[in-house]
């Protein structure tokens, strides 16, 4: 069975690749979905967080059935296009749960065939989003803990550029 994991990955943490390894481990190929949102302000473009993605998965040695697609649109009928059946989504706090079950039930709404999978996030994770990364990394603080050396290097080097 295919899942696929959406969300913004600006940039990808520990985090999002631990459960991106998690999930490798339970279905046939999983599918990272950079998920477009005009709405949203982004520090990467879709190609540099593509390349980051693939570089984290690379220094972590993650396995070969995880591939990177960018999406717009609807995740739902992305995932429907691309064949997955599953939705993985992270949870680090009750906080996250809320805006979870919402996404997840409107998406039940609009197609019934596809499931939404919670994968609860490792403690040593539980607080580091995208947001923390590069709030930190403005400020000139140690991120080397948060994600892996390539990206750490791509994030303090766009930090120098705005
Ligand atoms: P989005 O903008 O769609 O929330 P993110 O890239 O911020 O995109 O997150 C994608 C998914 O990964 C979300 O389900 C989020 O809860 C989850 N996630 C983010 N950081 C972590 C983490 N440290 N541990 C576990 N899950 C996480």
């Amino acid at each position: 069975m295919k899942a696929c994991y959406p969300g913004t990955f600006d940039p990808i943490t520990y985090g999002h690749l631990d459960i991106i390894e998690r999930a490798s481990r339970m279905f046939d190929e999983v599918a990272v979905l950079i998920m477009v949102n005009p709405r949203k302000q982004c520090l990467f473009t879709e190609e540099e967080r593509v390349q980051m993605i693939y570089q984290g998965l690379q220094e972590m040695n993650c396995g070969k059935n995880i591939t990177v697609l960018v999406g717009n649109g609807l995740t739902v009928d992305y995932a429907k296009k691309i064949n997955a059946g599953v939705i993985i989504r992270g949870i680090r706090a009750v906080s996250d749960y809320e805006y979870e079950l919402q996404q997840a039930t409107a998406n039940m709404l609009l197609d019934e065939d596809i499931e939404t999978l919670f994968f609860v996030a490792r403690p040593q994770y539980s607080f580091l989003s995208s947001s923390v990364v590069k709030e930190i990394a403005l400020n000139g603080g140690d991120i080397s803990k948060l994600l892996p050396k390539g990206i750490k290097e791509s994030v303090e080097a766009k930090m120098k550029q705005q």
